[in-house]
């Protein structure tokens, strides 16, 4: 008998489901692979970045992206949350009445230009200048940041010493936890150790999410053969990283390091002058995250290790989130499993394993 994990059904606390033709088959990835629900990102064609249908900005509101979902068939979720994406117009009310409503839980902070759909976002430091951020801390609703700083120079956005990420947890985020004592905040896909021993040492107001690539890959892998499916951001970092990520999210006191894919679906990947960013992950994560913790030394047939594995995928997250643990439950077996493609109106869509060469991953799942 192949070894075999019975885990409840989990939360992706970071995908994207984009829009249109996308959303149903991307939704459909997720409930493949064994999740009650996700917590969708709001960078979708136009961002999701106000609150009401009938607020006259040129957005998507919570409203109606929300409606979106529910007709792509994620009323099969338990429960979704939809981060507002903070943009030049986001006000303290927009917050204020987003949350008495019960609309908006979290907000999504991008850095301006630094990744797929981040073209709406407004700078922190312009941010720190309005109320929007303390209206978050009083009305309990939780900040998403992707940290990276934003307008740097190539050689300091990407160096042996520095990178857009450590610049940010050196000179960002202690003094967002400082100003802003009690709001709770997700450092999203994590990738440096910088970032892991801040979250370590700080309080309790603040969790990350972690992705499969940035457990199992380092840049080695992307550079050698540029296998630019890979090409994610924040980028794959250096052996060190990797080796804090693993060492944080394998920890059997792990509370702060949960699963969030950060998968994102571009039908068209590379073209003759860039590369989108992004790995999809659909249908295969639990499984990719399995596969990580075997490569970070952690043998899943013992019962203390699969512990520390369903607290990342299901428990902590959810407990940070105050998400219901699912009573309907999905198998991890140790037995290969080949990947597809995923079929959409749009165009096919290639999952990671199959982007980097492997037609087959060590893990399969069955819902
Ligand atoms: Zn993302």
């Amino acid at each position: 008998m192949p070894l075999t994990l019975t885990l409840p059904k989990w939360y992706d606390l970071h995908t994207h489901l984009r829009q249109e033709g996308l959303m149903a088959p991307i939704i459909k990835s997720q409930l493949d692979m064994g999740c009650c629900g996700v917590l969708a990102m709001p960078n979708a064609r136009p961002p999701v970045a106000k609150v009401r249908k009938d607020d006259a900005l040129p957005y998507w509101s919570l409203e109606e992206y929300r409606d979106m979902v529910l007709e792509a068939d994620g009323d099969a979720f338990d429960d979704f949350i939809v981060p507002l994406y903070l943009t030049k117009d986001t006000t303290p009310e927009m917050i204020e009445d987003g949350a008495k409503s019960g609309l908006l839980r979290a907000v999504k902070y991008y850095p301006p230009h630094g990744t797929t759909g981040a073209d709406f976002s407004h700078p922190l430091e312009e941010l720190l200048k309005t109320d929007v951020i303390k209206a978050l801390e009083d009305n309990n609703v939780v900040m998403c940041i992707h940290g990276e700083e934003h307008g740097l120079a190539g050689e300091q956005y990407f160096d042996r010493k520095t990178n857009a990420e450590e610049f940010f947890y050196r000179e960002r985020m202690p003094r967002l936890l400082e100003q802003f004592p009690t709001m709770k905040i997700v450092g999203e896909h994590m990738t440096t150790k910088v970032a892991v021993d801040l979250v370590k040492e700080a309080g309790d107001t603040i969790a990350a999410s972690i992705t499969p690539q940035h457990l199992i890959y380092t840049v080695g892998n992307l550079i050698q053969g540029f296998k630019y499916h890979l090409f994610c951001l924040p980028l794959v970092k250096f052996e060190e990283d990797r080796q804090a990520l693993r060492d944080a999210v394998t920890d059997p006191n792990n509370t702060k390091f949960y699963a969030g894919t950060d998968s994102a679906a571009h039908t068209v990947k590379a073209t003759d002058c860039g590369c989108a960013a992004g790995c999809f992950t659909g249908g295969v994560a639990p499984q990719l995250y399995a596969e990580g913790f075997e490569l970070a030394g952690v043998d899943l047939s013992s019962a203390e290790s699969q512990k520390a594995f369903e607290a990342f995928l299901c428990t902590i997250g959810q407990n940070f989130w105050g998400l219901e643990k699912s009573t309907e439950t999905f198998t991890l077996t140790k037995e290969e499993q080949t990947v597809e493609m995923l079929p959409t109106p749009d165009g096919n869509i290639t999952p990671l394993p199959i982007g980097i060469g492997n037609a087959t991953i060590p893990w399969k799942v069955t819902v």
